[in-house]
């Protein structure tokens, strides 16, 4: 009697062990695939975008290609996204984008598990998928979405390894959780520009680094009012750095949005010039490889909010309001000779190269930020070898060498803030 109730029980046993094997023994799912990887040769996150540039190794007849996509997959979905690619010497070569701040747009991705595939649509309309090898020095990567109804969602980017039938394979893969921003991690970070032994431009007692202060904690407030979290680089008339011509402290401006994770950072300054305008206005600089809706948006915010007008500077313009400035060939030059008198390694500079420092350092690599250490005048950017970067643009709100634009910013700072407060509103919250 006793020995038939243990068998019993053994079936039991046995009969629950094959019903909730996969609850019993944790399953990983992996997705089915091509035997052959695509390599990932860079991959990076600039501002709230995820780019990605790779290769597939194999020969691929063009004319039965209908479309390629990278594919966020789930046991139970595929999400596709539109990519660029071109077939070369039975190469297939694809990246996200060509512009930094326009690839997967990490803040609209759902809660869960993904494996990220390219895949290749054939004219019949049938799907191959590959999965992703990282063929690059570079590793895990994390990231807060914007915070939006006091909410926020962490994403961690991985390759990883695994052996399937003694055979080695490899993934990306993307875990996109629930859960609230850290308190030392910040959304946004708002630069006023200059201060300490660096004033800035002054005229007619107006005093660059003091009215831009002004704007940027007016603006940190009506930001944190939409619930958004903002970081002004400093509150007071000083250098955060510490010192007036390094920037490249662990708490200079360079170095800051990246510490805290930032999506954006936005510099305020003023204009001047000695040539007699009759008309001033806003400048928004940006970088090269960009989209720059955000920049267009914003500046036909400024105007309309802040009663200004488009600078009618054409120098470096890309659209109204909206100019991008590299190195001249003449700076390089300079730039070049100066580090050889001072026996420093001259930097990699191009006439793609970003001019603007704040725009370009904290952009890591893929902005071609430069200042590595080399050049014993300045620390080292932190991030000058990252696949992180922040979106980062410079606004001149106006010259005060001319007489509109010195009362309007001096008495109107409120038009400007708006102007950029009903901007980022508009872009990072009202969307979706
Ligand atoms: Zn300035």
């Amino acid at each position: 009697m006793k020995k038939f109730l243990i068998i019993i029980i053994l079936i039991l046993i046995a009969i629950g062990f094959f019903k909730y094997k996969n609850i019993i023994i944790k399953k990983i799912y992996y997705p089915k695939t091509e035997v052959t990887n695509a390599l990932i040769n860079n991959y990076n996150i600039y501002g709230r975008s995820f780019n990605i540039e790779g290769v597939l190794n194999k020969e691929i007849n063009k004319n039965i290609v209908k479309d390629i996509s990278l594919v966020l997959h789930t046991k139970e979905k595929n999400i596709y996204f539109i990519t660029k690619y071109e077939i070369k010497d039975n190469k297939l070569l694809f990246k996200t984008n060509d512009k930094l701040n326009d690839g997967i747009i990490l803040d609209n991705i759902n809660v869960g598990e993904y494996y990220l595939l390219l895949n290749i649509t054939d004219t019949n309309n049938k799907n191959k998928y590959y999965s992703l090898k990282n063929n690059t020095k570079f590793n895990n990567l994390d990231y807060y979405t914007i915070t939006k109804n006091n909410n926020n969602k962490y994403i961690t980017i991985k390759p990883v390894t695994y052996t399937l039938k003694n055979k080695k394979q490899y993934h990306f893969k993307l875990n996109v959780m629930n859960k609230k921003l850290p308190k030392q991690y910040y959304d946004i970070v708002i630069d006023p520009g200059h201060g300490g032994a660096d004033p800035g431009t002054v005229d007619r007692g107006i005093y660059e680094h003091k009215e831009a202060l002004e704007v940027a904690m007016s603006l940190k407030n009506q930001l944190t009012e939409l619930g958004l979290k903002v970081k002004l680089t400093r509150e007071g008339n000083y250098n955060p750095g510490g010192s007036w011509k390094d920037p490249y402290y662990i708490n200079g401006r360079v170095n800051i949005p990246g510490n805290i994770k930032a999506k954006y950072l936005f510099s305020i300054h003023l204009n001047n010039t000695p040539y007699k305008m009759k008309k001033g206005g806003i400048e928004i600089y940006a970088p090269t490889n960009i989209d720059y809706s955000l920049a267009k948006l914003m500046a036909d915010n400024i105007v309309e909010s802040a009663k200004t007008t488009y600078s009618p500077n054409g120098l470096y313009k890309v659209s109204s309001g909206v100019y991008n400035r590299n190195y001249t060939k003449e700076e390089i030059k300079d730039n070049k000779d100066e580090s050889i008198a001072k026996g420093v390694k001259p930097n990699e500079i191009t006439t793609s190269t970003t001019y603007h420092y704040i725009i370009r350092e904290p952009g890591g690599l893929m902005m071609k930020a430069y200042v590595d250490g080399r050049n014993p005048k300045f620390h080292k950017n932190l991030y000058c070898y990252s696949n992180i970067g922040v979106e980062s643009y410079l606004i001149e709100l106006g010259f005060i060498s001319n007489d509109y634009d010195f009362t309007n910013i001096k008495n109107n700072k409120l038009g400007y803030v708006n102007g950029i407060k009903n901007t980022l509103k508009t872009y990072l919250l009202d969307e979706l």
